[in-house]
């Protein structure tokens, strides 16, 4: 039998960044790639994707590395995923400079037979287009979450809310969540966007930490402080692939009646933790030492300093 496995589809892509404490012309990341990667500590990760011809061997080998499954990564001819950005002095905002989709224009992801059957799904920053017509090949998903970002937001509203409506829960940036409902207050944001489909909605908000809003509930949690922040680039994917991870690890239901809102919360711990890792170096570095013993003692650090 098939090992179960958490499919991820996302962006992996090059990026150049430039933050305060320096640039990098061309390093690896997108979505799927901090995604796969940060959830490969909780959980088996299968990604869908796309790359150009010059995509590095050595970036595949650091994703198998980690155990990332890369039957559904299709190398094609032309140039992978490139995005560029720029942040300002205290790394709050961020200007993005260049997106260019290359062969994530043309891209028609179709799922191996392996993946088809699988239980979770996580549906990373892309074209919402994309997002769907992966979903709609995972026939037996019961769990299904995604990302999406302003870029989206501001291409076609509608066909976001309806990618949207099929999923159980929906990460986003407080910026983006207010573009999408039209709503300031982030409480009525999160209400609506409810009112879209979803049945729990996680509302990140950069280094102030992130809120998870379900129609009854919420629960906030501050950001970790970091001693210094390197480059806050893949925080949000990283925050993706610790709160999904865990909660594939736990072989969480998010449909059923009797939803454990402490693993819930746990998730929403586990997503800060990795998120914050992610901060530490530029790119994916972080990700190439850091242990599993490391990030439930930063969870623990969590626990202890929010405990009252
Ligand atoms: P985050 O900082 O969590 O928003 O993620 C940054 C990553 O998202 C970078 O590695 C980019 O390659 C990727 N990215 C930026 N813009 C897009 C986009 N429009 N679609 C997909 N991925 C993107």
């Amino acid at each position: 039998m098939q090992a179960v496995s958490l499919v991820v589809i996302g962006s992996v892509a090059y990026d150049a960044i430039e933050t305060p404490h320096g640039k990098r012309e061309r390093t690896l990341g997108g979505s799927c790639t901090y995604i796969a990667l940060t959830a490969s500590y909780f959980a088996k990760t299968s990604i869908v994707g796309v790359v150009g011809e010059d995509f590095a061997e050595e970036d595949k080998a650091f994703l198998s590395s980690r155990g990332v499954d890369l039957e559904g990564l299709e190398q094609v001819p032309g140039k992978t995923f490139f995005w560029s950005g720029v942040y300002s002095a205290d790394m709050n905002d961020r200007t993005t400079l260049q997106t260019d989709l290359n062969v994530f224009a043309d891209f028609q992801p179709k799922l191996p037979a392996s993946y088809a059957e699988m239980p979770y799904l996580f549906l990373g920053n892309i074209q919402p287009a994309l997002q769907l017509g992966v979903q709609k090949q995972m026939t037996k998903a019961r769990f299904v979450g995604g990302d999406t970002m302003n870029l989206w937001i501001n291409l076609g509203k509608e066909s976001l809310i309806e990618t949207i409506s099929h999923w159980d829960f929906l990460l986003i940036n407080d910026s983006e969540a207010r573009m999408l409902s039209g709503e300031t207050n982030l409480r009525k944001a999160a209400e609506k966007i409810l009112s879209y489909g979803p049945n729990t909605v996680v509302i990140k908000r950069g280094e102030y930490g992130a809120m998870l809003f379900r129609e009854d509930t919420f629960f906030m949690v501050p950001g970790y402080l970091l001693e210094s922040v390197f480059d806050p680039t893949g925080a949000g994917d990283c925050f993706a692939g610790g709160f999904t991870g865990y909660l594939v690890e736990r072989g969480f239901d998010l449909r059923g009646k009797n939803v454990n809102m402490r693993d819930l919360h746990r998730a929403v711990i586990y997503g800060s933790v990795m998120g914050s890792f992610c901060c530490e170096d530029f790119g994916v570095e972080r990700l190439r030492t850091l242990t599993r013993q490391e990030i439930d003692q930063r969870f623990d650090d969590f626990r202890r300093f929010t405990a009252f």
